[in-house]
């Protein structure tokens, strides 16, 4: 899976990817294939980790104070979570133990300045403007 993420939030996309592939592969998909609306939903879950102000620092999503999801894909990858999140120790249980180990961080008061992932990249790509994406 090409992404725009490294590190900790490429690790945190690869843990939803792999959720989502549970759930819509029991929900909606016959094959490895994510069906549309799974496909979208890792995207847009792609675009929140880039620019999520906590940037590689991100504790787990589920207590944060900022509510950056829209109400539907929130429902969506709350379903999913549900149900794949005790079928993920099974099935990819490093990934797993990771997530719950992350769920019990604390979260800093305020979103540390400029260094979410998206503001990094954009900072790499203005130091070296022969570079292409
Ligand atoms: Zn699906």
């Amino acid at each position: 899976m090409s992404s725009l993420l490294s590190d900790q939030l490429a690790t945190e996309l690869r843990t939803i990817n792999a959720m989502v592939h549970i759930y819509c592969r029991a929900h909606h998909s016959i094959s490895d294939e994510l069906c549309d609306e799974c496909k979208s939903l890792v995207a847009y879950a792609e675009t929140r980790l880039d620019r999520c102000p906590y940037g590689q620092q991100k504790p787990a999503c589920r207590h944060c104070p900022i509510h950056c999801y829209k109400a539907e894909p929130k429902a969506q990858v709350q379903t999913i979570m549900r149900y794949s999140g005790p079928r993920m120790l099974l099935r990819h249980p490093l990934l797993a133990i990771r997530h719950l180990l992350n769920e019990r961080k604390p979260f800093p008061e305020k979103p540390p300045v400029n260094v979410s992932n998206r503001y990094l990249r954009q900072q790499a790509t203005k130091s070296s403007p022969t570079e292409t994406q």
